[in-house]
């Protein structure tokens, strides 16, 4: 369906926003009538300077268009854009459709709990899926009000962007919405458990399936009580009221990104209501999450990117402020540490490779283009650079400049130059001096990081540009130094290429508080250092610190797999145990093991061992060790035990029932039968997901085969059954997939055929054969990049193809002893 579509241009959007101001929306949706699809009849009055013009449709049919009270000829909707000519003055448009429910996560997404046949529905119009709900003018600049009419079935509930009420039964009207963009319109329906709240005169409420609610329940206290802490640190710092009425948080199911701002009613991901135990990692990645879409409600919501070239700035704001804002007031002061675990090196290691851009200035002449670029570069690296200017410009100056942008673009839109010219003026009122051109073309307009590394010999701190974007930078940051066993930290500015740095010392870790925007390698001499050293550091943020260099040396092929394992051996990074791809464990595990020298994940197992040993019953360190204890194990006799008879202080729930099945199941030790008996004793969501990821990962040809079916799309799974199905298709003896390695590039694109959009470029990174660390398989990946491919394929592949040619340098520099 989007496929077919054509995006929308910028040159089009500027004339179609030039051309007509909207003054309303009134959509009228019933959700009761189909599983399959829904009735929508959308009136939109707008006024035009007259001509002709678009708008944007992507319906299943069409039963009556209107304009002005003469009828349009549906056969003239194609490609998504139906053509109408406007007159000068007042208009009124009608369309009566029927639209699709989806199940990829975009559009109007309906599914169906397996725990007890309930259906839910939600919308996600980010960024071009609007259409497939209603017909609408969809860029972000033409913002209108809306009244939603909606007919569900009668057991549901329905909440939107505004407040809304049952008049009858199955009957929900709503009230006027302040002006929205179309990709932050949604609704929630569905037989929903809902909790409300209240705080400083703003309706709380927050809602989930059914078969999750009493884990909802249990959390209900800590999220109501981060909302809060939220909201008044939001008001302090910003002076300007929440603008959007009440503040739903709704869980919804199989929903692809981490969340969605859309104004009054955000949208999670269902995991982060947990319904088995988590570590304290991953309650502080919801924690920022909450504060994080609350950003959003001032920047993206309130004042809203002209165009989605200045996204970036809309994610890094919401980042920096959900990060910093976290961390001052709530529970989790930690919250920075965790993140420099969580996000650094997805924004470092974008900024590294081929396909780096500028965080701003980007163009972005269509909507498909312009999220291609919406990366780690976007988060990690603009939120960083953005941290480091309110460093620079000191608060006061930081927020008068906000203010200033909020109050002047309030509910309209607005760009990077708006709100730069608004921090200039701050700064010039509060006579500070502070040159925001040189930052701005320095940190926003220059793509790559420089690299920072110590020379014992020479004791100086080496800056080295990136040959392709040559850059003059300066940095101020914290390095960590340790003589004999005393870490100092010491404050250094690098402004040239070699910066003095006269020190006694064993290790020097440069940046370790990610104070600058840099990767930074540690030399052999701290490398070997650190093998002591790390144990007996109890610095959450130096810890960080030293994974994330120890990660650069790594992607530039500086720091010798046998080390890490040492290090790692030494002191395992468990209070980082998320399976995040971009995270530690999933980077040590997938990436150094294979390539380090024998032995090396049955060492790190012996260490997780130890660990479980040495923490506390009970604690959440405690669950990390087990967790990479399982992750690293081999021994059938050993999983089985602990599937019976878990360690003291740990309860096997569904989500360690599952990693043991998968463990079980990945050396042959589990067959189908098992994995379909476990699932039907506990049917739910993530036990759909584990099972399809566990019956992939069987070392046998049937099993293989269902893996490859599900990424050709002729097994037709949810967005996360296909990512776990990717993730375990290359386990396993190779002999069993070598034969998918030349499959993989030659059945890839007819994958659009069967997908699109987000679960579309997931499956293609989920299912690249990134273990196959030869010269053949990355010229196949070279080759296949060269072909016409779905743009967001096409940035998955040849991202994964450039971890590959960085996982030969390793081989080739480090050979397997
Ligand atoms: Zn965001």
């Amino acid at each position: 369906m989007s496929t077919q579509s054509l995006p929308l241009r910028r040159d089009e959007a500027t004339a179609r926003a030039g051309l007509l101001t909207i003054e309303d929306y009134d959509v009228r949706l019933d959700l009761a009538s189909s599983e399959e699809t829904f009735g929508s009849v959308t009136t939109i009055r707008f006024t035009s300077k007259g001509g002709p013009t678009f708008v944007d449709l992507k319906p299943v049919s069409v039963a009556r268009i209107s304009l002005n009270g003469s009828p349009v000829d549906p056969a003239t909707l194609a490609k998504g854009r139906l053509p109408i000519t406007t007159l000068e003055g007042a208009n009124e448009l009608v369309v009566e459709a029927t639209m699709p429910f989806r199940n990829d996560g975009e559009g109007l997404h309906r599914s169906v709990d397996p725990a007890d046949g309930r259906a839910y529905v939600y919308g996600m119009c980010f960024m071009d899926a609007a259409p497939t709900i209603f017909a609408c003018f969809d860029q972000p600049d033409l913002k209108a009000p809306y009244t939603f009419h909606v007919t569900a079935p009668r057991d549901w509930t329905v909440i939107g962007n505004a407040p809304g009420t049952q008049t009858s039964p199955g009957e929900w009207e709503f009230e006027r919405s302040q002006p929205l963009s179309t990709y932050f319109v949604t609704l929630v329906a569905g037989p929903w458990h809902m909790i409300h709240d209240e705080h400083d005169g703003i309706p709380l409420s927050l809602s989930s399936r059914q078969s999750i609610a009493a884990d909802l329940d249990k959390d209900a206290e800590e999220l109501f009580t981060l909302t809060k802490q939220c909201f008044d640190e939001f008001h302090r710092l910003f002076g300007i009221r929440y603008p959007f009425g009440n503040y739903h948080q709704a869980f919804v199911p199989e929903f692809n990104a981490g969340a969605m701002e859309n104004p009054g009613c955000v949208t999670f991901r269902d995991p982060l209501v947990f319904t088995s135990r988590v570590t304290r990692g991953m309650r502080i990645q919801r924690a920022t999450t909450v504060a994080h879409e609350m950003a959003h409600q001032w920047f993206g919501d309130l004042v809203t990117p002209q165009w989605w070239d200045d996204l970036w700035l809309n994610e890094s704001f919401a980042e920096y402020m959900g990060n910093r804002v976290t961390a001052d007031v709530t529970q989790y002061d930690d919250a920075w540490a965790d993140m420099s675990y969580a996000r650094r090196q997805w924004g470092l290691t974008a900024d590294q490779r081929g396909s780096t851009h500028s965080v701003a200035g980007n163009g972005a002449e269509d909507a498909v283009s312009a999220l291609q670029n919406f990366d780690g570069i976007s988060y990690s690296k603009g939120s960083a650079i953005l941290r480091q200017l309110a460093a620079s410009l000191g608060d006061d100056v930081f927020f008068a400049g906000a203010i200033d942008h909020f109050t002047r673009h309030r509910f309209g839109n607005a760009t990077m130059h708006d709100l730069f010219g608004s921090w200039a003026s701050a700064a010039a009122a509060a006579g500070v001096e502070f040159d925001l051109d040189t930052f701005t073309s320095q940190w926003l307009l220059t793509a790559g990081p420089d690299t920072l590394s110590w020379d014992p010999a020479k004791m100086v701190v080496n800056r080295t540009a990136p040959s392709l974007h040559p850059a003059n930078r300066s940095h101020t940051f914290r390095a960590a130094i340790l003589n004999g066993t005393q870490w100092t930290v010491e404050d250094i500015t690098v402004t040239g290429d070699q910066t003095p740095l006269q020190v006694a010392a064993n290790a020097v870790v440069l940046d370790p508080y990610d104070d600058t925007w840099a990767a930074a390698i540690p030399d052999w001499e701290t490398v070997q250092a650190l093998k002591g050293a790390l144990p007996s550091i109890t610095d959450g943020g130096l810890r960080a610190g030293v994974w994330n260099n120890l990660r650069s040396a790594w992607f530039n092929a500086a720091v010798d797999p046998a080390d890490v394992i040492d290090i790692a051996e030494a002191s395992l990074p468990i209070e980082d145990v998320e399976d995040s791809p971009r995270r530690t464990m999933p980077w040590l595990f997938g990436s150094v093991v294979p390539l380090a020298p024998a032995g090396a994940r049955e060492r790190l197992h012996e260490a997780a061992l130890r660990k479980l040993e040495e923490v506390p019953p009970g604690s959440e360190l405690q669950l990390s060790a087990y967790r990479t204890a399982i992750r690293s194990a081999s021994s059938e006799s050993l999983l089985r035990e602990w599937l019976a008879a878990p360690p003291a202080g740990i309860e096997t729930d569904l989500d360690l029932r599952w990693r043991i099945l998968a463990k079980l199941a990945e050396n042959g030790f589990a067959s189908r039968e098992e994995l379909h008996a476990a699932y039907d004793a506990e049917p739910a969501n993530d036990a759909r997901i584990h099972l399809n990821g566990a019956l992939v990962s069987i070392p046998d040809a049937e099993s293989k085969a269902y893996g490859w079916s599900v990424f050709t799309g002729e097994t037709d799974l949810p967005n996360y059954d296909i990512l776990a199905a990717g993730r375990a298709f290359w386990t396993g003896p190779a002999e069993l997939t070598a034969g998918y390695v030349e499959r993989y590039f030659s059945e890839l694109p007819a994958t659009a055929e069967k997908r699109s959009g987000w679960s579309l470029a997931e499956a293609a990174e989920a299912f690249f054969p990134s273990g196959s660390v030869t010269e053949e398989t990355l010229a196949a990946a070279r080759a296949v990049v060269q072909l016409d491919l779905d743009p967001g394929v096409r940035r998955r592949v040849s991202d994964a193809a450039d971890n590959l040619q960085r996982q030969l340098a390793v081989k080739v520099t480090y050979p397997r002893r």
